[in-house]
Protein backbone atom coordinates (compact mmCIF):
# COMPACT_ATOMS: atom_id res chain seq x y z
CA UNK A 1 0.00 0.00 0.00
CA UNK A 2 1.34 3.74 -0.96
CA UNK A 3 -0.42 5.21 1.59
CA UNK A 4 -2.11 4.39 4.46
CA UNK A 5 -5.57 4.88 5.63
CA UNK A 6 -5.86 8.63 6.88
CA UNK A 7 -7.19 7.44 10.25
CA UNK A 8 -4.04 4.57 10.53
CA UNK A 9 -2.20 8.02 11.20
CA UNK A 10 -4.32 9.84 13.50
CA UNK A 11 -2.88 8.84 17.09
CA UNK A 12 -3.21 12.33 18.91
CA UNK A 13 -4.86 11.81 22.23
CA UNK A 14 -8.19 13.72 22.22
CA UNK A 15 -9.43 15.79 25.44
CA UNK A 16 -12.63 13.95 26.76
CA UNK A 17 -15.75 16.28 27.92
CA UNK A 18 -18.31 15.12 30.57
CA UNK A 19 -21.25 17.70 30.88
CA UNK A 20 -24.79 17.74 32.08
CA UNK A 21 -27.25 19.19 29.04
CA UNK A 22 -30.55 19.21 30.62
CA UNK A 23 -32.32 17.85 33.80
CA UNK A 24 -31.80 14.23 33.36
CA UNK A 25 -28.87 14.25 30.01
CA UNK A 26 -25.19 14.38 30.21
CA UNK A 27 -22.89 13.74 26.78
CA UNK A 28 -19.55 12.28 27.24
CA UNK A 29 -17.79 13.45 23.98
CA UNK A 30 -13.89 13.66 22.89
CA UNK A 31 -13.01 16.05 20.16
CA UNK A 32 -14.67 14.47 17.10
CA UNK A 33 -14.02 10.83 18.14
CA UNK A 34 -17.71 9.05 18.84
CA UNK A 35 -19.90 9.89 21.47
CA UNK A 36 -21.78 8.35 24.74
CA UNK A 37 -24.81 9.84 25.52
CA UNK A 38 -26.28 9.45 29.06
CA UNK A 39 -29.74 9.29 30.79
CA UNK A 40 -30.41 9.09 34.24
CA UNK A 41 -33.57 8.62 35.12
CA UNK A 42 -35.21 7.85 38.62
CA UNK A 43 -34.60 4.52 39.31
CA UNK A 44 -31.54 3.36 36.28
CA UNK A 45 -29.71 5.02 33.54
CA UNK A 46 -29.11 4.58 30.14
CA UNK A 47 -26.06 5.09 28.34
CA UNK A 48 -25.99 5.25 24.32
CA UNK A 49 -23.46 3.80 22.42
CA UNK A 50 -20.79 2.38 24.26
CA UNK A 51 -17.30 3.25 22.93
CA UNK A 52 -15.04 1.25 20.98
CA UNK A 53 -13.24 -0.75 23.71
CA UNK A 54 -14.53 -2.11 26.84
CA UNK A 55 -11.59 0.02 28.21
CA UNK A 56 -12.55 2.80 26.80
CA UNK A 57 -16.41 2.47 28.26
CA UNK A 58 -14.42 2.00 31.67
CA UNK A 59 -14.07 5.43 31.30
CA UNK A 60 -17.45 6.69 30.57
CA UNK A 61 -18.71 4.33 33.70
CA UNK A 62 -16.18 6.13 35.82
CA UNK A 63 -17.58 9.67 34.44
CA UNK A 64 -21.26 8.50 35.32
CA UNK A 65 -19.92 7.62 38.84
CA UNK A 66 -19.14 10.95 39.49
CA UNK A 67 -22.87 11.93 39.35
CA UNK A 68 -24.59 9.10 40.43
CA UNK A 69 -24.75 5.53 41.97
CA UNK A 70 -28.11 4.23 39.88
CA UNK A 71 -27.57 0.73 37.68
CA UNK A 72 -27.05 1.21 34.25
CA UNK A 73 -29.69 -1.02 33.14
CA UNK A 74 -30.25 0.18 29.28
CA UNK A 75 -27.81 0.19 26.72
CA UNK A 76 -29.15 1.23 23.54
CA UNK A 77 -27.27 1.28 20.24
CA UNK A 78 -28.10 3.82 17.60
CA UNK A 79 -26.72 1.50 15.17
CA UNK A 80 -24.25 -1.32 14.69
CA UNK A 81 -20.85 0.36 13.86
CA UNK A 82 -18.00 -1.55 15.53
CA UNK A 83 -16.66 1.68 16.98
CA UNK A 84 -19.97 2.46 18.97
CA UNK A 85 -20.70 -1.18 20.17
CA UNK A 86 -18.03 -3.29 20.94
CA UNK A 87 -17.07 -1.43 24.40
CA UNK A 88 -20.68 -3.10 26.12
CA UNK A 89 -19.25 -5.64 27.47
CA UNK A 90 -17.90 -3.34 30.18
CA UNK A 91 -21.75 -2.29 30.91
CA UNK A 92 -22.59 -6.09 30.98
CA UNK A 93 -19.91 -6.02 33.80
CA UNK A 94 -21.82 -3.44 35.57
CA UNK A 95 -25.69 -4.93 35.30
CA UNK A 96 -26.83 -4.07 32.54
CA UNK A 97 -30.05 -5.63 32.04
CA UNK A 98 -30.88 -4.78 28.33
CA UNK A 99 -29.02 -4.09 25.13
CA UNK A 100 -31.45 -2.34 22.69
CA UNK A 101 -31.62 -1.79 19.12
CA UNK A 102 -33.72 -1.53 16.34
CA UNK A 103 -34.88 -4.76 13.92
CA UNK A 104 -33.40 -3.38 11.04
CA UNK A 105 -29.80 -3.11 13.35
CA UNK A 106 -29.98 -6.45 14.51
CA UNK A 107 -30.80 -7.39 11.02
CA UNK A 108 -27.26 -5.90 10.36
CA UNK A 109 -25.44 -7.36 12.77
CA UNK A 110 -26.32 -10.57 11.49
CA UNK A 111 -25.92 -9.63 7.72
CA UNK A 112 -22.26 -8.14 8.24
CA UNK A 113 -21.67 -7.47 11.67
CA UNK A 114 -18.08 -9.77 11.14
CA UNK A 115 -17.33 -7.89 8.36
CA UNK A 116 -17.65 -4.51 10.38
CA UNK A 117 -15.82 -5.24 13.07
CA UNK A 118 -12.89 -6.31 11.19
CA UNK A 119 -12.71 -3.32 8.89
CA UNK A 120 -13.17 -0.95 11.33
CA UNK A 121 -10.13 -2.37 13.46
CA UNK A 122 -7.83 -2.15 10.56
CA UNK A 123 -9.60 1.69 10.11
CA UNK A 124 -8.68 3.23 13.32
CA UNK A 125 -5.77 1.49 15.24
CA UNK A 126 -6.00 4.29 18.27
CA UNK A 127 -9.28 3.49 18.87
CA UNK A 128 -9.09 0.42 18.79
CA UNK A 129 -5.61 0.10 20.80
CA UNK A 130 -7.10 -1.91 23.49
CA UNK A 131 -8.81 -4.07 21.26
CA UNK A 132 -8.04 -7.51 23.61
CA UNK A 133 -10.28 -6.28 25.70
CA UNK A 134 -12.78 -6.64 23.27
CA UNK A 135 -14.86 -10.33 24.00
CA UNK A 136 -14.68 -12.46 21.08
CA UNK A 137 -17.78 -12.44 18.78
CA UNK A 138 -19.73 -9.52 18.43
CA UNK A 139 -22.48 -7.42 20.43
CA UNK A 140 -26.06 -8.71 19.91
CA UNK A 141 -29.50 -6.95 21.53
CA UNK A 142 -31.25 -8.55 23.98
CA UNK A 143 -34.66 -6.46 23.24
CA UNK A 144 -35.25 -5.04 19.81
CA UNK A 145 -38.34 -2.98 18.72
CA UNK A 146 -39.51 -1.57 14.99
CA UNK A 147 -40.37 2.25 14.47
CA UNK A 148 -40.77 3.84 18.30
CA UNK A 149 -40.22 2.35 21.68
CA UNK A 150 -40.92 3.92 24.88
CA UNK A 151 -39.07 3.44 28.48
CA UNK A 152 -39.97 5.09 31.65
CA UNK A 153 -37.16 5.75 34.38
CA UNK A 154 -39.48 6.27 36.55
CA UNK A 155 -41.45 9.64 35.73
CA UNK A 156 -39.22 10.00 32.88
CA UNK A 157 -40.18 9.51 29.54
CA UNK A 158 -37.42 8.27 27.01
CA UNK A 159 -38.55 7.23 23.29
CA UNK A 160 -36.63 5.69 21.03
CA UNK A 161 -37.18 6.78 17.81
CA UNK A 162 -36.55 5.18 13.95
CA UNK A 163 -37.08 8.38 11.53
CA UNK A 164 -35.90 7.16 8.78
CA UNK A 165 -32.37 5.70 7.24
CA UNK A 166 -29.87 7.66 6.64
CA UNK A 167 -25.99 6.89 8.45
CA UNK A 168 -27.16 3.16 8.08
CA UNK A 169 -30.77 1.70 7.45
CA UNK A 170 -31.12 0.98 11.23
CA UNK A 171 -30.72 4.26 12.71
CA UNK A 172 -32.14 5.23 16.48
CA UNK A 173 -32.40 8.17 17.72
CA UNK A 174 -32.95 8.73 21.28
CA UNK A 175 -35.29 11.74 22.85
CA UNK A 176 -36.53 13.14 25.90
CA UNK A 177 -39.71 14.69 25.13
CA UNK A 178 -40.10 16.44 28.27
CA UNK A 179 -36.68 18.26 28.11
CA UNK A 180 -36.50 18.19 24.67
CA UNK A 181 -32.66 16.47 24.34
CA UNK A 182 -32.24 14.38 21.33
CA UNK A 183 -29.33 12.07 20.91
CA UNK A 184 -28.92 11.56 17.24
CA UNK A 185 -26.12 8.80 17.21
CA UNK A 186 -23.93 9.34 13.67
CA UNK A 187 -27.07 10.73 11.75
CA UNK A 188 -25.52 14.43 12.74
CA UNK A 189 -21.96 15.54 13.29
CA UNK A 190 -20.66 18.23 14.89
CA UNK A 191 -17.45 19.59 13.44
CA UNK A 192 -16.59 16.04 12.60
CA UNK A 193 -17.22 14.77 8.85
CA UNK A 194 -20.36 12.67 8.27
CA UNK A 195 -19.40 8.67 7.44
CA UNK A 196 -21.79 7.62 4.53
CA UNK A 197 -19.93 4.09 3.81
CA UNK A 198 -23.25 2.48 4.75
CA UNK A 199 -25.45 5.64 4.22
CA UNK A 200 -28.69 6.30 2.22
CA UNK A 201 -27.70 9.25 0.64
CA UNK A 202 -31.62 9.80 -0.77
CA UNK A 203 -33.02 9.64 2.48
CA UNK A 204 -30.43 11.31 4.70
CA UNK A 205 -31.77 14.74 4.25
CA UNK A 206 -35.76 13.75 5.18
CA UNK A 207 -34.37 11.77 8.33
CA UNK A 208 -32.78 15.01 9.10
CA UNK A 209 -36.03 17.07 8.51
CA UNK A 210 -37.42 14.47 10.43
CA UNK A 211 -35.53 15.28 13.48
CA UNK A 212 -35.23 19.07 13.17
CA UNK A 213 -39.26 18.41 13.82
CA UNK A 214 -39.01 17.59 16.96
CA UNK A 215 -37.63 20.43 17.75
CA UNK A 216 -34.34 19.97 20.05
CA UNK A 217 -33.17 22.35 22.45
CA UNK A 218 -30.06 19.68 23.21
CA UNK A 219 -28.52 17.64 20.90
CA UNK A 220 -26.05 14.66 21.69
CA UNK A 221 -24.08 14.19 18.03
CA UNK A 222 -21.83 11.06 17.10
CA UNK A 223 -19.33 13.02 17.06
CA UNK A 224 -18.08 16.45 17.88
CA UNK A 225 -19.13 18.77 20.65
CA UNK A 226 -22.65 18.33 22.15
CA UNK A 227 -24.80 21.22 20.38
CA UNK A 228 -27.18 23.46 23.24
CA UNK A 229 -29.53 25.80 22.31
CA UNK A 230 -31.58 26.43 19.30
CA UNK A 231 -29.42 28.11 17.20
CA UNK A 232 -26.38 25.30 17.46
CA UNK A 233 -28.68 22.62 16.93
CA UNK A 234 -30.43 24.06 13.65
CA UNK A 235 -26.53 24.80 12.83
CA UNK A 236 -25.52 21.14 13.45
CA UNK A 237 -28.55 19.60 11.50
CA UNK A 238 -27.95 22.15 8.08
CA UNK A 239 -24.05 21.42 8.40
CA UNK A 240 -24.66 17.45 8.11
CA UNK A 241 -27.62 18.03 5.78
CA UNK A 242 -25.45 20.42 3.83
CA UNK A 243 -22.32 17.60 3.43
CA UNK A 244 -25.03 14.75 2.35
CA UNK A 245 -26.77 16.87 -0.26
CA UNK A 246 -23.42 18.66 -1.35
CA UNK A 247 -21.23 14.82 -1.91
CA UNK A 248 -24.41 13.14 -3.24
CA UNK A 249 -25.09 16.13 -5.81
CA UNK A 250 -21.64 16.36 -6.49
CA UNK A 251 -21.40 12.44 -7.37
CA UNK A 252 -24.81 12.02 -9.23
CA UNK A 253 -23.63 14.27 -11.63
CA UNK A 254 -20.40 12.90 -12.23
CA UNK A 255 -22.36 9.51 -12.66
CA UNK A 256 -24.78 10.28 -15.12
CA UNK A 257 -22.15 12.14 -17.33
CA UNK A 258 -20.69 9.02 -17.77
CA UNK A 259 -17.33 9.55 -15.90
CA UNK A 260 -15.68 6.88 -13.66
CA UNK A 261 -15.61 6.28 -10.36
CA UNK A 262 -11.93 7.99 -10.23
CA UNK A 263 -12.82 10.79 -11.58
CA UNK A 264 -15.58 11.32 -9.42
CA UNK A 265 -14.09 11.12 -6.23
CA UNK A 266 -11.10 13.32 -7.31
CA UNK A 267 -13.91 16.28 -8.77
CA UNK A 268 -15.85 15.63 -5.61
CA UNK A 269 -13.08 16.05 -2.96
CA UNK A 270 -12.20 19.32 -4.61
CA UNK A 271 -15.81 20.75 -4.60
CA UNK A 272 -16.61 19.79 -1.07
CA UNK A 273 -13.02 20.46 0.43
CA UNK A 274 -12.86 24.18 0.63
CA UNK A 275 -16.10 24.33 2.93
CA UNK A 276 -15.93 20.61 4.71
CA UNK A 277 -12.20 19.60 4.79
CA UNK A 278 -11.61 21.37 7.95
CA UNK A 279 -14.20 19.14 9.90
CA UNK A 280 -12.14 16.01 11.51
CA UNK A 281 -11.53 12.97 10.08
CA UNK A 282 -12.55 14.41 6.31
CA UNK A 283 -9.85 12.54 4.76
CA UNK A 284 -10.54 9.61 5.95
CA UNK A 285 -14.29 9.55 5.37
CA UNK A 286 -14.37 10.74 1.48
CA UNK A 287 -13.02 7.57 0.05
CA UNK A 288 -16.22 5.65 1.47
CA UNK A 289 -18.52 7.82 1.81
CA UNK A 290 -17.65 9.17 -2.66
CA UNK A 291 -17.77 5.20 -3.30
CA UNK A 292 -20.99 4.64 -1.27
CA UNK A 293 -22.31 7.93 -3.02
CA UNK A 294 -21.50 6.56 -6.50
CA UNK A 295 -22.92 2.81 -5.84
CA UNK A 296 -26.49 4.40 -4.55
CA UNK A 297 -26.24 6.82 -8.57
CA UNK A 298 -25.32 4.16 -10.01
CA UNK A 299 -26.30 0.33 -9.32
CA UNK A 300 -26.55 -0.54 -5.83
CA UNK A 301 -29.78 1.14 -3.80
CA UNK A 302 -28.68 -0.77 -0.22
CA UNK A 303 -24.74 -0.12 0.67
CA UNK A 304 -22.86 -3.29 -0.31
CA UNK A 305 -20.61 -4.98 2.80
CA UNK A 306 -17.02 -3.35 3.58
CA UNK A 307 -14.52 -5.43 4.45
CA UNK A 308 -10.64 -5.44 5.41
CA UNK A 309 -9.94 -6.60 1.88
CA UNK A 310 -12.30 -4.17 0.17
CA UNK A 311 -11.13 -1.14 2.50
CA UNK A 312 -7.93 -1.64 0.85
CA UNK A 313 -8.88 -2.87 -2.76
CA UNK A 314 -10.54 0.95 -2.75
CA UNK A 315 -8.07 2.37 -1.22
CA UNK A 316 -5.45 1.68 -3.88
CA UNK A 317 -8.25 2.63 -6.75
CA UNK A 318 -9.00 6.11 -5.47
CA UNK A 319 -5.18 7.29 -4.18
CA UNK A 320 -3.91 5.79 -6.97
ZN1 LIG B 1 -21.46 4.92 12.50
Amino acid sequence: MAKAFASQADLEEKQVSFIQLSEHAWAYTAEGDPNTGIVIGDDAAMVIDTQATPVMAADVIRRIREVTDKPIKYVVLSHYHAVRVLGASAFVAEGRQHIIASDDTLSLIRERGEQDKASEIGRFPRLFRNVDSVPAGLTWPTLTFSGKMTLWLGKLEVQLLQLGRGHTKGDTVVWLPQERTLFSGDLVESGATPYAGDAYFSDWPQTLDNLAALQPLQLVPGRGAALQGEAQVAAGLLGTRNFIADVYGSVQAGAAAGKDLNTVYRETLAAVRPKYGHWVIFDHCMPFDVTRAFDEATAHRDPRIWTAERDIEMWKVLEA
